[in-house]
């Protein structure tokens, strides 16, 4: 890897005797590291499977080595996800509580989402944005393994969000785009396009997120700022300018971690508090009933769950969803997700989605245990034949749900969606 030379400049400068130390941690590998889905994971059979190492800054956070950790079946049923060790120090700092109204504004793919996810314990909601809607489809699948029942995945500008949503969180974090110079090990892309200009741009862009940002956080209420990259003008410069101009928020805490001090690519986070005063709230959502639909999917949970309480929203794509939190309402904003996804009604059948066996598959007496070859045959999109009562069926490894099955005369097929089979 050949770094930028004007980065190699501006990093000597900046780091004076420490910066042969910090040109040094180029030559080791990128630190890797996996966070506990404690949504999922209530003891810590993580760190037990692989015997890992915690990472200091972050609760549930290990450091991984060679380990390819994304192709085994706990990946696959949501019990971790991998996040750069560096990058779980932001989302702690908001110090999220169950209950909260949390906004998470440059989302994609999801790691400090689901941090946030998880200190909410799916209590109050999580508004999770991503502007881009490719990277949004990829955030919302993020969720759906974790099976997060109590988030909204947004594609909306911050402006555009702003404008629904005035003084309505009690936190938010603002994960922002920047010029990813704790990247350059990990993208190749990240070297060719830096440049001391796309520093300045990435500042500017980072200005205004930030301006529609501070718009939505209550008083009394407290925002993180973070990027992956060293350049002050993205990190110290932007909070402190950013402090000057807005006389309400106050910077509690910085952090800025570096590849040669700690074991991690490098992050830069601020904790900023605004100051208290009165309090504004939004709408609520406004839910469509479809009845028949309704009907079908209480029959498909009497078979399997029993009774499961929450209100039934359908989205435009025909895809239903179960509220158990008190969402707001979103004019004209794109929604790839709210709440929990329960499945889809096609006027005459209900099928049920992936994420609800993901999300409530332990709760139903339906369940089937799979061995280790049968759960590699199932991920892999296989038939199984198994001795069980017709009907459906939640497939489980060591407890915890895989997916959907329903079993016909001693087979069960399989119900996992084709774009998450394993090849
Ligand atoms: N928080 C994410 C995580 O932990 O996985 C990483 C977020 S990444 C650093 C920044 C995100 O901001 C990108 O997904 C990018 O598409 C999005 N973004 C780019 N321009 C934006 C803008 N003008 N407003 C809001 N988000 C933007």
């Amino acid at each position: 890897m050949t770094l930028p030379q004007k980065f190699i400049e501006r990093m000597s400068e900046r780091l004076g005797i420490n910066f042969p130390a910090f040109l040094r941690s180029y030559e080791k590998p990128p630190e890797k590291g996996l966070k506990i889905n404690t949504l999922k994971v209530k003891t810590d059979p993580i760190s037990a499977f692989w015997n890992l190492e915690p990472v200091p800054w972050a609760e549930e956070g290990y450091y991984v080595e060679g380990e390819k950790l994304g192709a085994s079946w706990q990946h696959f049923a949501g019990l971790f996800y991998l996040q750069e060790p560096s990058a779980m120090c932001a989302a702690p700092l908001l110090d999220v509580q169950p209950g909260e109204k949390v906004l998470d504004l440059c989302a994609a793919p999801g790691g400090k989402s689901v941090q946030l996810a998880c200190a909410l314990k799916n209590q109050g909601i999580l508004v999770a944005n991503e502007i881009d809607y490719g990277r949004a489809r990829i955030l919302s699948q993020n969720l759906e393994r974790m099976g997060v029942e109590n988030a909204v995945v947004t594609c909306a500008s911050p402006a555009h969000l702003a404008e629904i949503f005035p003084e309505y969180f009690d936190k938010i974090l603002v994960d922002a785009p920047c010029s990813g110079e704790g990247m350059f090990k990990k993208e190749e892309n990240a070297t060719r396009e830096w440049s001391e200009e796309s520093v300045l741009a990435c500042a500017r862009r980072q200005a205004a997120i930030l301006e529609e940002a501070q718009k939505m956080l209550k008083k009394g209420g407290k925002m993180v700022y973070s990027t992956c990259t060293f350049a002050e003008e993205e990190d110290e410069w932007q909070i402190s300018e950013f402090c000057r101009t807005h006389s309400a928020f106050l910077l509690e805490r910085q952090e800025k971690l570096f590849p040669h001090e700690v074991r991690g690519e490098g992050h830069f986070a601020a904790l900023l508090l605004k100051s208290e005063g009165e309090r504004r709230e939004a709408k609520p959502y406004p839910i469509r009933k479809v009845s028949a639909a309704n009907r079908a999917f209480e029959e498909f949970c009497e078979e399997l769950f029993g009774e499961i309480t929450g209100e039934i929203t359908t989205l435009e794509d025909g895809r239903m969803y179960l509220l158990r939190n008190d969402f707001p309402a979103f004019p004209h904003v794109a929604i790839l997700r709210i709440g929990l996804e329960i499945g889809e009604w096609d006027g005459k059948n209900f099928r049920p989605a992936h994420a609800l066996a993901i999300a409530e598959g332990e709760r139903t007496k339906r369940k089937l245990e799979l061995s280790a070859e049968e759960t590699e045959k199932y991920l892999r999109g296989e038939t199984l034949e198994k001795d069980f009562p017709d009907g459906r069926v939640v497939l489980t490894r060591e407890g915890f749900p895989l997916g959907f099955g329903k079993c016909v005369s001693g087979t069960i097929k399989n119900h996992v969606p084709k774009g998450l089979r394993r090849r």
